[in-house]
């Protein structure tokens, strides 16, 4: 996935020059190691790169206007060794516009006890240091990450980590910028938004063209082209005919080939990272996207069905902010469709028309190719599979008329009790937490939407710490969310956020 940007976090350590200079050395030397410990973890993302003790107001609004210019770093981590008086952090945090995390740690995991005195105490006081600089951020309202805990601990480090994805998450969604070929679908609500708002909020840049612009992309594509990527098809997936005549199936194919090259040169082009179709809209497009555009959505790019421009721009998101995890599961579109309500087998059967990404796939992924019941276009070809186990997060973005809300829902997803040969489609089954008839009253009541953006590779958290950078509400449905308390927080937000 690339964003174009190399980025690296700064780590400041926080002091003051009251305790001489033997102390700062001191201190300057642990930072030092520390960062040089998180980089050779192997744990984290992205490098963090060390930076000179902050000891004075000057210092500090240097520093942080240093990070706001350089386009590479992503965040600032301040970790407060001393005690650095917090009025010495006013200008620089005012003026800092990047994600910000505190790593609430100290250099030594154990107390000395044979050997602790007042100057070992003066020198290692990042519990009474981090208590006077965490005063001034929420003070100052700023939001920001508090992490607590020894950093060579493995877990400590792993939240550094998770929260370095959010940061890129915060930096990236000012680059997202989302094609749209069609507007939202006629009569339907959730879908709809501000679009001036997403660009104020997030910094979406939403743009309309004419389905056909892209269409003559698509029949500009040169035969020869479209022969190599079928023969990719072929050989990367099975080829599920049931029936169908060998050469007419291909065919079928084949235009589906000339749709992701022509669409993957126009968003190229012009930039985009995000795209909306309707099955109701195609223009001189011979068949609804669909194997096309799961294959797109596979090299990164976010979808979102019927003009859902918001789901879109939230899958390209989540792409961006699990990029790289360590065995990841996929990141996808995807919609609520039926359930099982069957006495401990419940669950909501995901899928779309056509487009889930085929990162979510377990086992074999296949072609088929089969009529739409909607639209009055060609049988689209499309890749088939049933998704992954375990637990995942599918995050709704809905636009409230005067605020956006994101519902975020913790869920368990399981495998099918039997194969369901006629659907034609990629599918996931899930159970939401904390059980399907709390989640899904949870969620109808915060007014979340059927379409979700989905993923295996990220957490609630790391979702929810998004939107609070955003400045929007975020919900989470989860193990812990009782309706009588959930429906109490929709109405204390409803004023917090007016
Ligand atoms: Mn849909």
């Amino acid at each position: 996935m690339k964003t174009g940007r190399n980025y690296k976090f700064w780590f400041c350590t926080g002091s003051q020059d009251l305790y001489g200079d033997e102390c700062l050395k001191k201190v300057a030397e642990h930072s030092r190691i520390i960062v040089e410990e998180l980089n050779k973890s192997g744990v984290l993302p992205f490098e963090v790169v060390w930076k000179p003790t902050l000891i004075t107001n000057e210092l500090i609004r240097k520093t942080f206007n240093e990070a706001n210019a350089d386009e590479d770093c992503a965040g600032v981590i301040t970790w407060m060794h001393t005690f650095s008086p917090a009025k010495s952090w006013i200008l620089g945090l005012k003026e800092y516009r990047k994600p910000l995390c505190h790593f609430h740690t100290q250099f030594n995991e154990e107390i000395p006890y044979d050997t602790i005195d007042m100057d070992f105490m003066n020198e290692n006081q990042s519990a009474h240091g981090g208590r006077e600089y965490g005063h001034i951020v929420t003070r100052m309202g700023i939001e920001r990450k508090v992490i607590v805990g020894h950093w060579a601990d493995q877990k400590v480090q792993e939240r550094l980590a998770s929260w370095m994805r959010t940061a890129i998450g915060i930096m990236e969604s000012s680059h997202i910028r989302v094609c749209r070929i069609a507007d939202n679908m006629r009569n339907v609500a959730v879908t709809e938004g501000d679009k001036v708002e997403a660009q104020i909020k997030f910094g979406w840049e939403i743009d309309a063209y004419p389905v056909n612009e892209i269409a003559q992309y698509v029949q500009d594509v040169q035969k020869g082209d479209i022969d190599v990527l079928v023969e990719e098809y072929y050989s990367k997936y099975d080829i599920l005919l049931e029936d169908r005549d060998p050469e007419e199936f291909r065919r079928h194919v084949e235009v589906q080939a000339g749709i992701e090259i022509g669409f993957q040169k126009f968003l190229e082009e012009k930039n985009y990272q995000a795209i909306v179709t309707h099955f109701g809209d195609l223009g001189s497009l011979k068949q609804l996207p669909g194997l096309a555009i799961q294959r797109l959505m596979e090299k990164g790019y976010g979808f979102g069905g019927e003009g859902d421009w918001k789901t879109a721009a939230m899958v390209r998101l989540m792409k961006i902010m699990a990029a790289g995890v360590k065995d990841a599961k996929g990141t996808s579109f995807m919609e609520d469709y039926t359930y099982n309500l069957v006495p401990g087998k419940e669950g909501i059967l995901q899928a779309h028309m056509l487009e889930v990404c085929p990162s979510v796939a377990d086992g074999k992924i296949g072609i088929k190719v089969c009529p739409l019941s909607m639209g009055d276009r060609e049988d689209p070809a499309r890749l088939v599979f049933t998704s992954k186990t375990g637990s995942a997060i599918a995050a709704s973005l809905v636009d409230l008329g005067n605020r956006f809300r994101l519902i975020i829902n913790d869920v368990e997803c399981k495998k099918v009790e039997k194969p369901m040969p006629k659907l034609p489609v990629g599918t996931a089954f899930w159970t939401p937490k904390p059980d399907l008839a709390t989640g899904a009253e949870a969620w109808i009541l915060a007014g979340g939407a059927h379409h979700t953006a989905f993923s295996y590779d990220l957490t609630a958290e790391q979702m929810g710490d998004w939107a609070n950078a955003m400045g929007i509400e975020a919900v989470y449905i989860d193990q812990d969310t009782t309706i009588r308390n959930f429906k109490n927080e929709l109405r204390w937000n409803s004023m917090f956020y007016r």
